[in-house]
C-alpha cells in the first residue's frame, strides 16, 4: 500500500513555522511584481498586507488587500529573494490560497481571470512588440 503525504499536516506545520519566523517586515510584499494588479492592496502598508496573508493562513478572513495579493500572486518568486528571514512567503501566500479555498475566504477563480492574470504576468517580461503579438 502506498503512504501518501498527509499534506494538512505538512500545511499546519508549515504555517506554525512560518508564524513564528516572519517579521512582518513586509520586504515580500514591497519586491513583489503583482502586487499592482491587487487593487485592494493599493495603499495599503506592506506588513499590513503580510499581517492579512497569515490570518488568511491561519482560517481567518484576512483584509481586502492580502485577499488580492494572494490571488494576483503568480509565483513569480521575487519575494522569497527579499526575505531575510527564509520564511518562502511564495509558499505562504500558496498555502494562504489553499486555505482560503477551503474557508471561503476567497471563491475558486474562474478560466477568464485566470487568463487575464496570465496576461498582466506576461507584460512583465515582454516587449511591447512582443505584447502586441501574443497578448
Ligand atoms: S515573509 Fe519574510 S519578507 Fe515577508 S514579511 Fe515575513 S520576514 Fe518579511
Amino acid at each position: 500500500m502506498v503512504n501518501h503525504p498527509d499534506w494538512s499536516a505538512l500545511r499546519a506545520t508549515e504555517t506554525a513555522r512560518m508564524e513564528a519566523a516572519c517579521t512582518r517586515c513586509g520586504a515580500c510584499a514591497e519586491a513583489c511584481p503583482m502586487l499592482p494588479y491587487a487593487p485592494a492592496a493599493q495603499g495599503v502598508a506592506a506588513p499590513d498586507l503580510v499581517r492579512g496573508v497569515l490570518e488568511v493562513l491561519q482560517g481567518g478572513p484576512g483584509s481586502p488587500g492580502a485577499r488580492d495579493w494572494i490571488n494576483a500572486c503568480t509565483r513569480s518568486g521575487s519575494c522569497n529573494a527579499a526575505c531575510p528571514e527564509a520564511v518562502n512567503p511564495m509558499l505562504m501566500l500558496r498555502l494562504a490560497k489553499w486555505r482560503a479555498n477551503e474557508t471561503g475566504a476567497l471563491p475558486r477563480r474562474d478560466a477568464l481571470e485566470a487568463m487575464s492574470r496570465a496576461k498582466a504576468f506576461a507584460r512583465l517580461g515582454f516587449t511591447e512588440d512582443e505584447q502586441k503579438d501574443w497578448l
